[in-house]
């Protein structure tokens, strides 16, 4: 059988293609000379598979969409503490450069604002602009799983017109927030942000976020899931530029944009999204674009706050074995997962000794869930006086000790199981 993902994205990319408002942006000489016609669009799953239509390997530079990046390369590079004492994470409401800080500290409101993605630029490993920017390339590349280089003219171009990032800049040196030479931290900003990228090396990067700052064909850890989860937040509440109310409400994904004209979009733990197409709407963000996620979320349903409910589906039944309780679980179990199946078990009338537990169907347990369920094991054990057996063929639930001494049997197959008495 064809797939039908490639045709379907065909087919959306031609309906959006039609949107031909806005203009693309000038304020850069060189991405005056972008081909407004050119359009694409590239998803990439979480085990590494990409679906692309379009212009999907044609280069643009990054942009600001280099900002989320480098900001989860700073916390890696400097620590929570540092960045978020330099930098804040409220959206700002205002455009990307708005040469405006915060009232009393000097900090930039957000890593994705101008004033926030410059200081951030400064956090990064490298005593230098070019050794910044560097650093930023090599983790890219490792992101995109391919090598990838700069924009030499567009950052050429950027540079020699870079009046407003340097007073910013030196905004922020005045303040202390930069601790070194503005003009190389705006340069070194400006170099990172004329990366060239293709809208394939886009919904990669994004895919790597999904799926929680593992690369997801090479299997690397690029970045840890605190800092995954804080670039992803910000992304939610300051990645639009001044749209981010309306982009929370009519797409509902972690997303940033450039003034090259991509967007990239994340939907954790499911896909990477990125579009292009070089003309603008009033807020800077590619009209284009932004119809293609639109259409995105709703046919496919990915906006963040409509998530069908987990809870009852992880219990697949209870049923007896024998003289012995057997609850069969599956699925992926979280907080509502775990809650469903500790109230079964606190309701269910248990005569006799034994209760299993198969797990054999369970493909993720979160922490919480874990938690829970040992708890839940921990009572029937000591307080009801039960036998409890873990069907357990691939070690799901990690370390299972339940406290006070209790640790459950763990069998590979419920064949294996034998009655207490
Ligand atoms: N390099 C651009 C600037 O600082 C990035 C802007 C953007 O993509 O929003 O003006």
């Amino acid at each position: 059988m064809r797939s039908p993902i490639p045709d379907y994205l065909q087919e959306v990319l031609e309906d959006c293609r039609l949107a031909d408002g806005g203009a693309v942006a000038d304020y850069i000489p060189d991405l005056a000379r972008a081909n407004p016609d050119r359009i694409a669009i590239a998803l990439t799953t979480p085990d590494g598979v990409s679906y692309c239509a379009g212009d999907a390997d044609v280069a643009f530079s990054i942009q600001s969409i280099s900002k989320p990046f480098a900001y989860g390369i700073a916390l890696l590079d400097s620590g929570f503490d540092t960045v978020l004492g330099k930098i804040g994470v409220e959206p700002s409401g205002e455009a990307f450069n708005e040469i405006s800080l915060e009232v009393g500290t000097g900090r930039p409101r957000n890593p994705m604002i101008n004033a926030g993605a410059i200081a951030t630029h400064s956090l990064m490993q490298g005593s230098n602009a070019d050794e910044r920017a560097e650093r930023f390339r090599e983790r890219m590349s490792l992101a995109a799983n391919r090598e990838l280089s700069f924009d030499e003219s567009v950052f050429t171009s950027e540079l020699d017109t870079a009046y407003r990032n340097l007073a910013i800049g030196y905004m922020l040196r005045t303040h202390g927030i930069l601790e070194s030479d503005p003009d190389d931290v705006v340069r070194g900003y400006i170099r990172q942000c004329a990366l060239s990228v293709t809208t394939r090396d886009l919904s990669m990067m994004a895919a790597t976020l999904a799926n929680g700052g593992v690369q997801p064909v090479t299997g690397r850890r690029l970045s840890g899931d605190r800092a995954v989860r804080q670039v992803l937040s910000v992304m939610m509440t300051c990645g639009m530029y001044d749209a981010a109310g309306d982009w929370m409400t009519a797409v509902g994904i972690p997303a940033k944009s450039g003034v090259a004209g991509g967007i990239i979009g994340v939907l954790p733990g499911q896909v990477g999204i990125a579009v292009f197409s070089p003309r603008l709407d009033a807020h800077g963000n590619s009209t284009r674009g932004v119809k293609l996620f639109e259409r995105l979320t709703d046919d496919m349903g990915l906006h963040l706050m409509e998530v069908p409910p987990v809870g009852r589906s992880v219990l697949r039944g209870h049923t007896m074995h024998g003289d012995a309780h057997l609850f069969g679980l599956q699925g992926s179990i979280r907080f509502a997962g775990a809650e469903a199946v500790v109230r079964q078990v606190a309701d269910a009338d248990i005569s006799g000794d034994d209760v299993i537990f198969d797990v054999s169907r369970v493909h993720g347990v979160s922490d919480v869930a874990r938690r829970m369920f040992l708890e839940a094991v921990r009572r029937l054990t000591l307080d009801d006086g039960k036998r409890v057996t873990l069907v357990d063929p691939d070690g799901i639930v990690h370390n299972p000790d339940a406290g006070d001494g209790v640790r459950p049997e763990v069998i590979a197959e419920l064949a294996g199981f034998r009655p207490r008495s």
